[in-house]
């Protein structure tokens, strides 16, 4: 059995939020699929360990912020990487709210949708949550981010409990590739970080000292050699 198959199939790249009583929180996501058309339905996978996957049970109501392809890549790590449980995830950040309270992105999204949950589906480590669509808007043009630019051209990197998470494998035609031990964000020298001023062919150990990680701000020391 080859899971590198799963490769091949194609998903976006998304912000799912939900709340609780006056809490709100939202997460990264990449499974997000209309299922039928009357009434207007969509489906999400959230791993049962996520705060939102609680928030999206206790108010039966979830919203998807479509994302930009321009979405920089420490919002996504924002939402991707850290647990509302540690910090409240919209404390710096440009939201607006639904008509039923649900925080989505004003600046990166391209549009949003807000569902309320008519069934939740038990999928192992994840839960199925499909909502039917009571609100919808596009907010301006542009292209959604999807999953493979999120990789091949933002360099962006998936967390561990994500349902497409795969563990990489070693690649090092210009040096050694590292991995972020917080976010799985691996440095590969072949790349660089242009969006950082780091030229393709920079070797990991020639990265200045103050240097971070680009997706979630951790330090040199965080990262790993990918053996
Ligand atoms: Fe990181």
């Amino acid at each position: 059995m080859d899971l590198k198959t799963l490769h091949s199939i194609s998903y976006g790249l998304y912000l799912i939020t939900s709340k609780y009583g006056e809490r709100i929180n939202g997460q990264i996501a990449n499974t997000v699929f209309q299922i039928s058309n009357d009434p207007p339905t969509i489906a999400i996978s959230i791993n049962k360990q996520n705060l939102t996957n609680e928030f999206i049970k206790n108010s039966r109501m979830f919203a998807v912020s479509i994302l930009a392809e321009e979405t920089p890549l420490p919002l996504i790590g924002q939402f991707g990487f850290k647990s509302g449980r540690d910090m409240d995830k919209f404390a710096d950040v440009n939201y607006k709210t639904t008509t039923h309270g649900l925080p989505y992105l004003e600046d990166e999204a391209i549009a949003y949708i807000e569902a309320k949950l008519v069934q939740d589906v038990d999928a192992g480590t994840h839960t199925i949550f499909i909502g039917e669509i009571i609100g919808a808007e596009v907010l301006r043009k542009g292209n959604p981010m999807t999953y493979a630019y999120y990789h091949q051209v933002k360099k962006g990197s998936t967390p561990p409990s994500a349902p497409t998470y795969i563990k990489s494998e070693r690649r090092s035609e210009m040096g050694d590739k590292y991995v972020c031990t917080f976010c799985g964000y691996e440095y590969d020298p072949e790349a660089g970080d242009p969006e950082n001023n780091i030229a393709p062919g920079t070797a990991f150990e020639n990265l200045p000292d103050d240097w971070v990680c680009p997706v979630c701000g951790a330090d040199k020391d965080a990262f790993e050699k990918i053996a």
